[in-house]
């Protein structure tokens, strides 16, 4: 019988196929004495188990991708270094063996002794090395209590169940083939959904009961569209979808023939259409798109799922790997944005442990102003790259003027320490700052002195804005991109720009929504970013949009008046 679970679409499309649920976090641990004559028997279950946790570590290890970072193999390596330490199996058999406790016990025991010492490390490298011992330890514990471990790298044309994905682990499903994924927490603008559109895989999040009501192997739906998933629909139900499905690709194939149609407005007005990228790789799905160039490169995925970071070298080849190959378009590569809800595996990198509001904390340029040991090489490695093509440099989560003052100077130090090495780099690289903080906004004037662009980053500057985790799915509904006061901070930027003549683009995901576009337009936005596979609808939109009409959409909008923007008057994109 068919049981459909609601939450909240993620990510567009229609996947049918067998799920593989990860199992959530958090591990029941039993506690008990067991008799002195089971001793032998307990101890051996131990090393059982951390004989387990080892051979599958091993195995993720062999199932990593050539192509994946040498640094996903570090990765694992240093897990299992952790495992055969015998700093982990000492305490705990002794326990076992001279106070008669349980295995699983004994290991939860030994592990939290170390979790405390470690917080209390005044390195922060050594501090951060917290997050290894849970992952290791949990691994060992889900074989003690008979709970099967995630194992991302397994999950080949399978529907990935989870409790929860961070940014990093759903990089690792894309390497993984993995068809959808649905999550018992997260919401639409969570980075994590963010990717997963950027993937094109099909996402439902927020459902709450996903991985308590499936198994896997149980055949599900996920209809990314409507934030529903079905399990073990009737076959009546699956060929309906599986209709759906093509219907979709129909479209999308139709949508991509006209991808080279100019995106221009009915009364000629040009639109400029940009990419949202994650990695080098994401570039081929930018040339399918259409897309002019690149509004928006995150360049902090470079630095996740790998224990070091990466070098200017390495940074260096990233960026003009994607400079060359988009063979003269425009690439705007923002600075990283670590911090908050994007977490990186090295710890040195790290700020966020036991910090209560990392989205207000140390992220973004703020992090980055703090750190010049690997920020000056970010930038050189960004310099040089802007030798290749028309780069455009981003800066995010600035709140103040000074802020984007100090990384200027760094920028001319380092252009003149390029110059006397004789390696090239672009004069006048556009510097440019992510409008994210609602202060920024509203003071947006005070901030065009000091920059050469504006791009508006509504996924942050909604959730500061209105008070609002963009991640957490009990409060989505309050996530309002057409709130009056939102809208008003848009288009104050815009205003501000237009009279200091700088230009102003949009990369949050409201640019990616079809049925904003027109209000947008209005607002006098002429610069859109957003994950490629949104652009087609997008330019569809802007072809049968009027500005003259889409002035008028906007001041109804600033006037509270959101109701026109009804979802019907779209063409049913299923
Ligand atoms: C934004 O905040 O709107 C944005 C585009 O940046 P990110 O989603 O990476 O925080
Ligand atoms: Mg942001």
């Amino acid at each position: 019988m068919t049981f459909e679970l609601s939450g909240i679409g993620a990510s567009p499309g229609i996947a049918i196929g067998t799920a593989m649920v990860l199992e959530s976090a958090k591990i029941e641990i039993p506690d008990y004495l067991v008799s002195t004559g089971d001793i032998p028997a307990e101890v051996e279950r131990l090393r059982s188990a951390l004989g387990l946790a080892r051979d599958e570590l091993l195995r993720v290890r062999e199932a990593i991708p050539k192509d994946a970072p040498q640094d996903t193999r570090l990765f694992i390596d240093a897990h299992l270094l952790m495992l055969d330490d015998p700093a982990l199996r000492e305490r705990p058999l002794r326990l076992i063996s001279e106070e008669c406790r349980n295995a699983a016990w004994a290991l939860h025991h030994e592990r939290e002794r170390l979790l405390e010492i470690f917080e209390r490390m005044e390195d922060a490298y050594l501090r951060g090395k917290r997050e290894d011992i849970l992952q290791v330890t949990d691994r060992v514990l889900r074989h003690l209590v008979g709970v099967q471990p995630p194992v991302l790298s397994g999950g080949a044309e399978r529907i990935i169940i989870a409790n929860e994905l961070s940014p990093a682990d759903t990089v690792l499903l894309k390497q993984g083939r993995v068809l959808a994924w649905v999550t018992d927490f997260g919401a639409a603008i969570s980075h994590s959904a963010i990717l997963a559109r950027s993937l094109g895989l099909p996402a439902v999040v927020g459902t709450h009961l996903a991985t308590r009501l499936m198994r896997s192997g149980d055949t599900i739906v996920v209809d990314g569209d409507h934030g529903t998933v079905l399990i073990d629909p009737d076959p009546t139900l699956v060929e309906e979808y599986r209709e759906l499905q093509e219907r979709r690709h129909r479209r999308m194939e139709l949508l991509e023939l006209e991808k080279d149609l100019a995106s221009v407005t009915l009364d000629g007005e040009p639109i400029r259409l940009l990419a949202n990228i994650e990695l080098p790789d994401d570039v081929e799905s930018v040339r399918r798109s259409g897309a002019e160039g690149v509004g928006l490169f995150r360049s902090e995925f470079l630095f996740m799922n790998r224990t070091d970071t990466p070098g200017e070298e390495e940074q260096y080849l990233a960026f003009s790997s994607v400079l060359r190959s988009l063979d003269g378009a425009p690439v705007t590569i923002r600075s990283i944005d670590i911090g908050s809800d994007k977490t990186v595996t090295d710890s040195n990198l790290q700020p966020s442990h036991g910090i209560l509001n990392p989205a207000l904390g140390l992220r973004g340029l703020r992090l980055c102003l703090r750190r010049p040991d690997w920020f000056r090489p970010h930038l050189r490695a960004i310099l040089r790259a802007s030798a290749l093509g028309p780069a455009r440099l981003m800066l995010p989560m600035v709140s103040t003027v000074t802020e984007i003052v100090q990384t200027r100077q760094l920028i001319g130090q380092l252009q003149r320490e390029l110059k006397a090495e004789g390696r090239p780099f672009a004069e006048d690289l556009p510097i440019g700052i992510m409008v994210e903080v609602p202060a920024v906004a509203m003071a947006a004037h005070c901030f065009t002195g000091v920059s050469d662009f504006f791009s508006i980053g509504t996924n942050d500057l909604i959730q500061y804005a209105l008070a609002v985790d963009r991640g957490d799915d009990d409060v989505n509904v309050l996530f309002d991109p057409l709130h009056v006061g939102v809208l008003s901070m848009i288009q104050h930027t815009i205003t501000a720009g237009e009279a200091a003549g700088i230009p102003v683009g949009m990369c949050g995901e409201m640019a990616a929504n079809p049925h904003w576009t027109s209000l947008l337009i209005g607002l006098g936005l002429r610069e859109l970013s957003m994950f490629p596979g949104a652009i087609p609808e997008v330019k569809e939109q802007i072809r049968r949009t009027r500005v003259a009409e889409s002035r008028v959409l906007a001041l109804q909008a600033l006037a509270g008046n959101t109701g026109v923007f009804d979802a019907n008057d779209l063409p049913d994109s299923s």
